[in-house]
């Protein structure tokens, strides 16, 4: 099976070359992971690395530069905020089920992707769900993510895991996973799947998170058309603020 050695071998060039501290293979060993990986769990690997971080780094800088922040309240910017933030959630989602299949896989990795001390909420992730945010700057580096302000109890559970906390990680690591919900997730953790993670779904599952994939990647860019819209379009409507349908946040 000369295609199905070709893209074994493609996958574990990838791998290594983009995840060297990975060590070993969760999930059964390398062999077994790449076994499993058909043309659908490629496509899929394609859109939630190397596609979504381009759009990622791009839409992220574009929004931030294009985006108006006077007009971040006002009413027609928040409604279509809203409205990208509840299709957000929903796309999440679906990541979050899907992800649920390969939670033996990442607990067996102890969340070597979330290994680093940078904070991963991104300008986007910042803004939609909380356009009042004050955490304009491409990074946050100082204060806590949007979750602890939407969800005050979050503090309580932060406290309860002080003494479970994973050192070298990301703040929101703990030794029983992600502290945050899957709603208040920064996109890109949503969309990350490594080769192991990816090939625990059916071939049928990786294309629905495709899917979902791709859909989060299309609120990035309309978060960018929204954001020029808000600088160059003085009275702009959304059709909803139009036809006087309340505006819904969450
Ligand atoms: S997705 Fe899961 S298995 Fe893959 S690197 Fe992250 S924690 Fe480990
Ligand atoms: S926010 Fe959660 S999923 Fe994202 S890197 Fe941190 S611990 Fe991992």
């Amino acid at each position: 099976m000369p295609l199905k050695r070709a893209r074994s071998q493609f996958l574990r060039l990838w791998e290594r070359r983009s995840r060297p501290d990975l060590g070993h293979w969760p999930g059964g060993g390398m062999e077994a992971c790449l076994s499993r990986t058909t043309g659908s769990h490629l496509l899929f690997l394609l859109y939630t690395r190397p596609l979504f971080r381009i759009n990622e780094i791009a839409c992220n800088h574009l929004m931030r530069v294009f985006m108006d922040r006077r007009k971040l309240s006002s009413l027609p910017i928040a409604a279509e905020l809203a409205r990208l933030n509840a299709e957000r959630v929903s796309l999440q989602g679906v990541l979050s089920r899907l992800g649920d299949r390969h939670g033996h896989v990442c607990a067996e990795c102890k969340g070597k992707c979330c290994k680093g001390t940078r904070e991963r909420d991104s300008f986007i992730d910042r803004v939609v769900q909380d356009p009042e945010t004050e955490h304009l700057k491409a990074r946050r580096t100082v204060g806590q993510p949007v979750a602890f302000k939407l969800r005050p109890h979050l503090v309580e559970i932060d406290l309860q895991n002080a003494g479970h906390r994973v050192c070298g990680g990301c703040a929101m690591l703990t030794t029983k996973g992600c502290q945050l919900p899957y709603d208040l997730r920064p996109i890109q953790c949503a969309s990350y799947f490594c080769t192991a993670a990816a090939s625990a779904l059916t071939a049928g599952e990786a294309r629905e998170g495709m899917r979902a994939v791709r859909g989060l990647m299309r609120i990035q860019r309309r978060c960018v058309r929204l954001a020029i819209h808000s600088r160059f379009i003085r009275d702009f409507r959304h059709p909803a603020h139009k036809t006087g349908e309340p505006a819904k946040r969450r």
